[in-house]
């Protein structure tokens, strides 16, 4: 499944890291090619209440004589917009990096692993001090790429249904029944890592990417990384030589961890973790590292139109309207209910007594026994209608509120457009770009196809949130599932960003 090949990079001797003690950075003059050095701070909110495993904010700091670059990964669910972290994070560190160790804002890469974890207030200066450590330590590395492959924890969270529209699993609402699913959208179960070795074959990091919401939490419900904080955990500990792990999250738009909507056993994130963290351990153990990688980086500011979300806010209205005007009256309530479900489910053919008395019945030419059993079949069929019509107007209401939100948002924004910011890293054969959001597992696959690189990824998630970022097609659907109504976006951005990403990746 892997295969490793560092390109060789003639390097002019590195200039000085301002963080490094002199001799450290004499020597880094001296011999020039790749070095690295990797940091991590404890970015937990302890105050939040009871901790399952720490979040963390991990660094990985990259320098070649021309160009150093800082890859920080966030244990939290966004940048912005959502969750505990403030929305200047991102300007925060690069204001603090570019004055101390002295990285380029455009060479500050920061990815949310978009864990629901609960983060400290003051992460964004840990996360800048987990940077400046990593700095500190600094050491010549050989670097290779490979892939691992995992598609035992994933599934896509976007179902297929019979009248062409989309459904979607969600915590938020009940799912659609059994019998309107027709079909499933795809996972990516590909595994992108770099591995960083010291030069005397230790390891130091392995930087790795992979989709899929890790949102399982764990049995009790405590603060925790959740899946691909274990993952990162087996990995380091497997490794040993204080060997840091680092998750990038790639295109789990619509990617959810298996067994989401499991009622019948505790959610654990800890053995879908575990078998993340196997299965990059198999890959980057095959991974040969070279030295005299070459190091690069680029970014490009997009602009993405924003949608017109009234026609989509008028039609999901007159759902949740039409919804409201199909509730049938029957004379059950919700314990009659059951109990006349229950027992049609134990006798079927003689729900009101015993067979007998229907034998006796129809001896002497009475119905009042069937009569009764059709009165109660209606009104639970009927009853049975009303529920799945409230199941149905729950989604459409939360889908709802999504849309006015983000139709709110595009109104008040003074602008048409959404500007966001890409990157691209390249170290050794190495490749990835980034995108500020959710994007869609399709958008990954199509673009890691096309790329012409052996080893490019995608990472959504980096540097910003703009909420989701579903394909076209995908908002041909709009108000019906999560990702097409949690949108700012008009279906035209896809085009759009593949162009542009697809630059990226070439410009590498
Ligand atoms: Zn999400």
């Amino acid at each position: 499944m892997s295969a490793t090949r560092c390109r060789a990079a003639a390097r002019a001797p590195a200039a000085a890291c301002r963080a490094l003690p002199a001799g450290t950075a004499a020597s880094a003059a001296a011999a020039g090619g790749l070095w690295a050095g990797v940091g991590r701070a404890d970015i937990t909110d302890y105050q939040a209440g009871p901790v399952n495993d720490p979040l963390h904010a991990k660094a990985l700091v990259l320098r070649t004589a021309e160009t150093m670059a800082a890859v920080v990964t966030v244990d939290a669910v966004a940048l912005a917009e959502i969750g505990p972290v403030p929305s200047d994070f991102l300007s925060i560190l690069r204001h603090a990096l570019q004055k101390e160790p002295g990285i380029a804002p455009d060479h500050v890469l920061v990815n949310s692993s978009h864990c629901h974890g609960l983060v400290c207030a003051d992460a964004a200066t840990r996360a800048i001090q987990a940077v400046r450590e990593a700095c500190e330590g600094l050491v010549p590395v050989a670097a290779g790429a490979g892939v691992g492959h995992e598609d035992r924890i994933s599934e896509n969270r976007r179902l297929r249904l019979r009248d062409g529209r989309e459904g979607d699993v969600r915590h938020a609402y009940p799912l659609v029944p059994d019998d309107e699913v027709v079909g499933v959208g795809p996972i990516d179960p590909q595994i992108g890592i770099l591995r960083l070795d010291r030069l005397d074959g230790r390891p130091l990091a392995v930087l790795y990417t992979f989709a899929c919401h890790p949102i399982q939490g764990v049995p009790s419900g405590a603060n925790t990384a959740d899946i691909t904080g274990f993952a990162s955990a087996a990995v380091e500990g497997a490794l040993g030589e204080g060997a840091m792990a680092l998750f990038l999250q790639g295109c789990a738009g619509d990617i959810n961890p298996l067994w989401y909507k499991d009622i019948g056993h505790p959610r654990d994130a800890a053995p879908l973790g575990a078998l993340l963290g196997v299965s990059v351990l198999q890959a980057a153990k095959r991974i040969r590292c070279q030295e005299g990688a070459a190091l690069g980086m680029v970014r490009r500011v997009l602009s993405l139109p924003r949608a017109d979300l009234a026609p989509a806010l008028a039609a999901l209205e007159a759902e949740e309207a039409r919804l409201l005007g199909s509730f049938v009256g029957t004379s059950l309530n919700l314990k009659g209910f059951l109990h006349l479900a229950a027992i049609r489910g134990l006798a079927p053919e003689h729900p009101s007594y015993d067979s007998h008395r229907y034998l006796h019945d129809r001896a002497l030419g009475r119905e009042a026994l069937t009569c009764l059993d059709a009165r109660n079949r209606r009104d639970l069929e009927q009853y049975a209608a009303n529920i799945l019509t409230m199941e149905q107007l729950v989604r459409v209401r939360e889908n709802l509120r999504l849309l006015r939100m983000h139709h709110e948002q595009n109104l008040t924004a003074g602008t048409v457009t959404l500007d966001v910011e890409l990157l691209g890293l390249r170290v050794g054969e190495f490749v990835l770009t980034t995108f500020p959001g959710e994007l869609s597992v399709q958008i990954g696959l199509k673009l890691k196809q096309r790329s012409p690189h052996e080893f490019s990824f995608v990472a959504g998630y980096t540097n910003g949130y703009i909420y989701y970022a579903p394909t076209a097609e995908q908002l041909r659907n709009r108000g019906w599932a999560q990702e097409d109504s949690d949108c700012l976006l008009a279906p035209e951005w896809e085009r759009l960003y593949e162009r542009a990403a697809a630059a990226i990746l070439r410009a590498l």
